[in-house]
């Protein structure tokens, strides 16, 4: 499978209103290299969450930026809307179903729809806030779409037509789609994982190293959120062997040596 996504030129602006979408992905995936993905938060797991313990695959520099799992017939799309600020298109390869998730503005989403001449079925939100859904009215009117997002932000979120709780399991076309709830930024705020596509949508949940302002939630909430950062964050697992293996970081280098190469891999994309 050959992924699509392109990161724009626009520079981050990690202020809460403007914050871009966050995406997790999965390693052992090959695709464009997004050099400021990590920034904008796209994300590397390279720890797997339970249910995938024990299914990660070499993590290679050339990983890092990936956005797309070779296994997967899921094609993640990047869409840059409003300044400074992504939409994410998905396509099942088989089945040609199409969603977005969190559309700030319906505009790019149609011209990347048109370019590509998909439908839309579904539009995916994280949280309520309008730089994540602005574009749910045009986009459902257009195109029948069906709206999917917390139940607790059911009458927040323009347009929904699902509603999803932590720990539901809702099917994108074949592929699970498991409903994490992850309050703090807004109390509705849910991440989307695709355990067979290695990607999770965090929204304005989690950055690379950064996390959503807490709007309406607490700091306790935040801390359940940020140990899955210092679990994947490659830049927090300096003593990772499967990330020293894949760097060629030798065993006895510390920690600071180590946390030097990454970056460096990081700097060289
Ligand atoms: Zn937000």
């Amino acid at each position: 499978m050959q992924m699509l996504s392109k990161a724009s030129s626009s520079m981050a602006s990690v202020t809460c209103s403007k914050v871009r979408s966050g995406l997790c992905v999965w390693p052992g995936l090959r695709q464009l290299c997004i050099r400021k993905g990590l920034e904008y938060g796209l994300w590397l797991l390279s720890t797997p969450f339970k249910t995938l313990r024990g299914a990660s695959r070499s993590l290679r520099v050339a990983e890092f930026c990936s956005v797309s799992n070779m296994s997967s017939s899921l094609q993640v799309e990047l869409v840059p809307c409003l300044q400074d600020n992504y939409a994410y298109l998905l396509h099942d390869v088989d089945t040609g179903t199409v969603g977005v998730v969190d559309p700030s503005e319906a505009v790019p989403i149609i011209d990347a729809l048109s370019r590509k001449n998909w439908d839309l079925t579904y539009i995916l939100n994280t949280h309520h806030h309008q730089d994540h859904t602005g574009g749910n009215a045009e986009l459902k009117a257009r195109y029948g779409a069906k709206v999917i997002g917390s139940a607790i932000d059911k009458d927040r979120i323009p347009g929904i037509d699902i509603v999803l709780n932590d720990g539901d399991k809702w099917m994108f076309a074949g592929h699970e789609v498991q409903v994490i709830e992850t309050p703090g930024h807004t109390r509705g705020h849910i991440s989307f994982y695709f355990p067979s596509s290695a990607a999770i949508f965090t929204g304005d949940t989690l950055f690379s190293l950064s996390c959503g302002k807490l709007f309406e939630g607490n700091p306790e909430q935040i801390p359940t959120t940020l140990k899955t950062e210092k679990a994947c964050n490659p830049f927090l697992r300096t003593s990772s062997v499967e990330i020293r293996q894949a760097l060629n970081i030798p065993e006895d280098t510390n920690e600071a040596e180590a946390l030097g190469v990454i970056r460096r891999a990081k700097d060289n994309f």
